[in-house]
């Protein structure tokens, strides 16, 4: 029976979604509070809360909640002082969002290629364009062929995997750059035993409605530099000055992030352990049953991490019969399954084109292959068998 047969069989229409919320916890109670409490903008004990649960959690000194993830980049940036024509050094393959943060500010990216094992920002690809491509004048670096000053490095942890970073925070301490984690996909992710977003000088977590927890939308700066978690503060909440008349001392932004969003987040991560358990128990359930097909690469975690497997990637080589990976994308929607590519990396996208590029095509191989694959928190064990014998029978044919 081929796997169109073996659909056909299954009379209920099937839908396996990517990523959907998992919404079980206390999340109604405590937005019900809000409501009726009235408590639903941007002040209130929820949103105070979730900040003190987030710093406790990744051990850090300060949170500030944002409207967003992309706002916490924004600001992130804004407070560690990148100015217009820095440059900053970001992952090539990411999500676009703190790409365009840095533009944002008015600085440049420096696009960095990934390595290929774990996909992440390759650290030697970072030591080596900061050896041999820049130079260093009177107290800064400058990047030789644009002759502008490299302020800070980006790393974005993708997938709910640690960067290699330590090459990385030791390259700038050296040449006193900033260290900005992109932790967004990776919140509950460590590093040598150690959470990811503790391992720079700032970081910023998405609670998008497809990260392992959510607000709904959301996002949170997390750093030990209280000068900037102050002023982080101040510039999402336009910058206001004097606790009654209309006064602001710089032009802030409407960043906040909302007391019912809040309320949301602080019962999500009630339950933040438990939805890694259960998306490395998908991991390791994908691993086990996608391990004897050939010419695909499974995701896998390094010595140094422990992974929380946000979406679980498959490599599809181009040597599987009529199989790329795209192909095997509207293969698997005829199935009732969402899968997706991985993000086209930021050195393709047509605003970025022109912008330095160091690195082979180890990013542009990884997007060329990779399917992400169903990992709710909420996905079943009998949906999870469906989605792995509709992969294995669609690449062993
Ligand atoms: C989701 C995401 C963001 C942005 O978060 P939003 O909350 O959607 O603004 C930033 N960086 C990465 C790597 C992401 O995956």
């Amino acid at each position: 029976m081929n796997a169109n047969q073996q659909h056909n069989k299954l009379k209920s229409p099937i839908n396996i979604p990517l990523s959907v919320p998992e919404i079980k916890g206390n999340e109604w109670d405590y937005v019900k509070e809000c409501l009726d409490t009235n408590w639903v903008s941007y002040v209130g004990h929820y949103v105070n809360k979730f900040e003190e649960v987030l710093a406790d959690y990744v051990g850090v000194q300060y949170a500030v909640a944002t409207a967003s993830g992309t706002a916490a980049l924004h600001t992130a940036l804004l407070v560690a002082g990148i100015q217009p024509n820095d440059e900053v050094l970001v992952s090539t393959l990411t999500f676009i969002a703190p790409v365009n943060a840095i533009r944002y500010v008015g600085a440049w990216p420096v696009f960095i290629d990934s390595e290929p094992k774990y996909w992440q920002i390759d650290p030697n690809k970072v030591v080596d364009f900061l050896n041999q491509e820049c130079r260093w004048n009177n107290g800064n670096l400058y990047n030789k062929l644009t002759g502008r000053r490299i302020k800070a490095i980006l790393p974005v942890h993708i997938l709910g995997h640690p960067v290699d970073i330590n090459p990385i925070v030791e390259i700038a301490r050296k040449f006193n750059l900033t260290v900005i984690e992109d932790a967004a996909e990776s919140l509950g992710a460590k590093y040598h035993g150690k959470l990811v977003g503790d391992l720079g000088d700032i970081s910023c977590i998405s609670f998008n409605g497809n990260k392992v927890v959510t607000t709904g939308g959301g996002g949170a700066i997390l750093t030990n530099n209280e000068e900037w978690a102050v002023r982080a503060k101040h510039l999402t909440t336009q910058s206001k000055q004097d606790s009654l008349e209309y006064v602001h001392d710089e032009i802030g932004y409407n960043y906040r992030m909302n007391n019912i969003a809040a309320a949301i987040g602080v019962a999500q991560m009630e339950q933040l352990d438990s939805f890694i358990d259960k998306k490395r128990q998908i991991a390791s359930m994908y691993s086990k049953g996608l391990q004897d097909l050939a010419d695909c690469s499974l995701m896998e975690e390094a010595k140094y991490a422990f992974s929380t497997f946000w979406l679980y990637t498959l490599l599809v080589h181009d040597s599987v019969v009529d199989s790329d990976s795209r192909q095997v994308i509207r293969e698997l929607q005829k199935f009732g399954i969402q899968s997706r590519p991985l993000w086209r990396p930021a050195h393709r996208q047509k605003m970025y084109q022109d912008c330095v590029y160091y690195g082979t095509d180890c990013a542009d191989s990884i997007n060329a292959l990779g399917v992400q694959l169903p990992s709710s928190v909420g996905l079943q064990i009998e949906e999870q068998e469906y989605v792995i014998q509709t992969i294995c029978s669609l690449l062993n044919r």
